[in-house]
């Protein structure tokens, strides 16, 4: 950590005591400037090309997975409003949220269940189309449905893909890559769930369980991926293919926004709240989004206070040269999906002049948003998917938040803002899992 002593370290960054404790923070990014102003590292061909490559596969995808098939193919997901949910925060915590509340249900998306099913299903689609092209069996002209059939199957099972997950990554990867006919192996952390194993198992998976953190599981797969040629290893630290499968997600919500009726520009900003983990997922949608909306979109990142890597890559611009545990954090949650204690450097130094800022939320917290979601609205998430959830009011009650909103002029035009909440997985948890964390959280009287 660059020879300074922690001592030293909280003198430089005001926040990391309190970081420290795992108490709850809000950071808003010393960084963040005008998008004009900032270096693209990825750019918007390459993203366009990314919805091409998904819109090819649309015949595929509708044929392997028929619950795409009214959407003609393509993997998305619900944008709603949540009006119940925005009063039952803005009494929980006594505060006044401007502007209105939508929930984009990534957790109801196709295949996965878990915005992993943009970024996770696209990289591996990406390296098939890759692989069926160099052994010259597919044009861009082709229809891609010719993929189902078991000439390709025999093809893909000649070569295997590796992963390494706390548990919906490897989901997505391996339900997508055993479906095309890969041999594949995924690396659980200690994090994931038993039921994500053994779904993965019944699909002929080979998962590989560890008994340490995220960060392991994933340089055990890329050790064992590296030794084997015919192996391709999805790298979630460091991966451009991934996020590009997530930044797609951005023209996608602009449709959604336009069939809502709901304005975005100077005068009607656009807040969206994404849980991060390593980066890669919110990282890519943001970036989509900052691509299409420019300044008028602002992107916050949420993150358990046990977990809090990229809040702390970016502030201290070491990215992945500094984990959690090297602050005594123990990145222990209950919020498996976010459960990282490394950020992406790629992504941290993506995100860095266009990032707005980054909170920390408590597990408890997490919780008792998954019971009051499932109450009012009656939308089941898992708790990971809640992290977006209590960043409108944190907006406007911390006061960085409020800082914020007057440096970039925007407090006499938040009654016209809209707020989106990416709520990130949890379809597929299973009926008793969902009782489970349901019976964790308190109700309002203090209850189980
Ligand atoms: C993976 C995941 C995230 C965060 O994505 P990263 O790419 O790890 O930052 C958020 N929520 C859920 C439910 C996830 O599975």
């Amino acid at each position: 950590m660059e020879g300074l002593t922690i001592e030293e370290w909280k003198r430089k960054y005001p926040l990391l005591p309190s970081l420290i404790k795992t108490d709850e923070v809000f950071w808003t990014n010393p960084g963040y400037d005008e998008i004009a102003k900032a270096t693209l590292l990825v750019t918007p061909e390459e993203v366009q090309d990314a919805e091409e490559r998904l819109r090819r596969f649309g015949s595929f995808i509708q044929l392997a997975f028929p619950e795409t098939s009214a959407a003609g193919g393509l993997i998305e997901s619900p944008l709603v409003p949540i009006k119940e949910m925005q009063k039952h925060l803005e009494a929980r915590f006594a505060s006044n949220i401007q502007g209105n509340l939508w929930l984009k249900c990534d957790s109801h998306l196709p295949i996965a269940g878990s915005i992993k099913a943009r970024g996770g299903i696209y990289e591996v689609l990406a390296h098939a189309e890759e692989l069926a092209q160099k052994h010259q069996m597919l044009q861009p002209d082709n229809d891609y449905a010719i993929l189902a059939t078991d000439t390709f199957r025999e093809l893909f099972s000649r070569y295997s893909i590796a992963v390494g997950s706390t548990g919906n990554l490897g989901l997505s990867i391996g339900i997508i890559s055993a479906k095309l006919g890969f041999q594949v192996t995924v690396h659980m952390s200690a994090d994931a769930k038993a039921w994500k194993k053994e779904l993965l198992r019944a699909k002929g998976v080979q998962v590989v369980e560890y008994a340490s953190d995220y960060g392991k599981a994933v340089e055990e797969g890329r050790k064992q991926a590296e030794a084997d040629p015919n192996c391709y290893f999805i790298d979630d630290e460091n991966s451009k293919r991934l996020f590009l499968g997530y930044a797609v997600a951005a023209g996608r919500l602009k449709k959604q926004v336009e069939e809502q009726q709901i304005t975005v520009d100077r005068d009607h900003p656009l807040f969206v709240y994404l849980p991060c983990g390593v980066g890669g997922g919110p990282g890519g949608v943001a970036y989509g989004l900052k691509l299409i909306y420019g300044d008028n979109v602002h992107c916050f990142f949420a993150e358990p206070t046990h977990s809090p890597c990229m809040l702390l890559g970016l502030m201290t611009g070491l990215h992945d040269k500094v984990s959690v545990q090297d602050f005594g954090i123990d990145n222990k949650t209950e919020a498996d999906g976010l459960a990282v204690g490394r950020p992406s450097r790629f992504v941290g130094k993506t995100m860095e002049n266009l990032l707005s800022g980054v909170y920390t939320v408590a597990d408890e917290e997490l919780y008792a948003l998954l019971r009051a979601l499932r109450d009012l609205e009656s939308i089941r998430l898992e708790p990971s998917a809640l992290a977006g959830m209590p960043g409108p009011v944190r907006l406007f009650q911390q006061e960085a938040g409020r800082h914020y909103l007057v440096k970039q002029g925007l407090t006499e035009k938040m009654k016209k803002a809209t707020h989106i909440v990416w709520a990130t997985g949890g379809s597929m948890v299973p009926e008793s899992i969902q009782e489970e964390y349901y019976a964790k959280a308190l109700d309002e009287n203090g209850k189980k």
